[in-house]
């Protein structure tokens, strides 16, 4: 008999990364997803034997029979373009949803993997992020409503850890990208990429000397398994150290699509972090995890998706 796994978000950017990883680790794979940020073309190419797709939005109640070991807990929107369009389902979802999801857990005695998010850290003080500091957020600013939920759903998370036992984890994931990010989620990777390809302007926000640290999805993925298989239970980062101003993410994507795209300057969103970098030591040192794919090598296979969605 397979062991089963929940995936929530399962139809988004990483949780149908994670619907794959899973398959190919022999995981029976049940993946619910109501679809507002998620697509049903990300989930294609799996669905057939032992994977199971549900339209269910979380935050309602989740009648499920099936036997579940892990539940990988990825619904929410998660691009700033997303949660501004969508404020009260990603405070929702972080809250009702985070709770039905504990509840489930509980009941299936599975264990369950949050996916927080750097964006706990706010606009940060401290430089890199390591897991210690707690951040610097406007909980009425626009990013407020994915800060907040996500700093919620932590604490809703260790609660049902520390009162009741159950065998939960956290995983603050930073700005990772790759293939089956949305063309129009807003984020700078796909938004870049797709400006590279059509030779539109890229656009960079103030004056691009704001900073951040990409990963790439499959060191991504590889992190988060490894976490749920682990016995650590406060929230732990992951995400690559390797730090670039917006700037330097313009230039180098346009340097390697070989694009003559010219880069112009636009207005700074309201709140946007002025800096981002993990402090991974502790993922290091309890995982023997650290990310090995290069940006080059990363931001290659991400071009060549947007190249065929583009043309086709
Ligand atoms: N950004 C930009 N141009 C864009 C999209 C994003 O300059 O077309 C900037 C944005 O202001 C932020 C950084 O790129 O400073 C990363 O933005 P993203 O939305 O990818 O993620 P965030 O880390 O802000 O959640």
């Amino acid at each position: 008999m397979k062991k089963t796994a929940l995936v929530t978000g399962g139809a988004g950017f990483i949780g149908s990364h994670i619907c794959d990883y899973l398959l190919e680790k022999q995981y029976r794979v049940i993946c619910m997803d109501n679809l507002i940020t998620g697509s049903l073309e990300n989930i294609e190419h799996i669905r057939t034997g032992d994977f199971i797709y549900l339209n269910h939005d979380i935050t309602e109640y989740i009648d499920l029979k099936d036997d579940i070991c892990s539940i990988f807990h990825f619904a929410s929107p998660a691009s700033p373009i997303d949660y501004l369009q969508l404020p009260i389902q990603t405070l929702k979802v972080g809250s009702l949803g985070t709770h039905n999801i504990l509840g489930l857990a509980k009941v299936k005695r599975a264990k369950m993997v949050l996916a927080s998010t750097s964006e706990v850290y706010g606009d940060p003080k401290i430089h890199p992020q390591a897991e210690e500091y707690w951040g610097n957020v406007n909980c009425v600013g626009p990013r407020g409503v994915y800060d907040e939920a996500k700093r919620f759903a932590e604490a809703l998370t260790m609660a049902y850890h520390r009162q009741q036992g159950l065998d939960t984890y956290i995983v603050r994931i930073f700005n990772t990208y790759g293939p089956r990010m949305r063309k129009d989620d807003g984020r700078a990777v796909p938004t870049f990429i797709s400006q590279c390809l059509e030779n539109r302007d890229i656009t960079v926000f103030g004056k691009g000397s704001q900073t951040r640290s990409f990963c790439y999805i499959s060191d991504m993925v590889e992190g988060i398994y490894s976490l749920i298989n682990s016995n650590y239970h406060l929230p732990l980062n992951i995400g690559n150290p390797e730090e670039m101003t917006i700037l330097q993410l313009a230039q180098n994507i346009k340097d390697i699509s070989k694009s003559k795209s010219n880069i112009v300057f636009q207005e700074l969103p309201a709140d946007d972090p002025l800096v981002r970098k993990p402090d991974i030591k502790r993922a290091r040192k309890l995982l023997g995890w650290e990310p090995n794919i290069s940006f080059k090598d990363g931001v290659e296979k991400t071009i060549s998706y947007f190249r065929g969605k583009i043309t086709s």
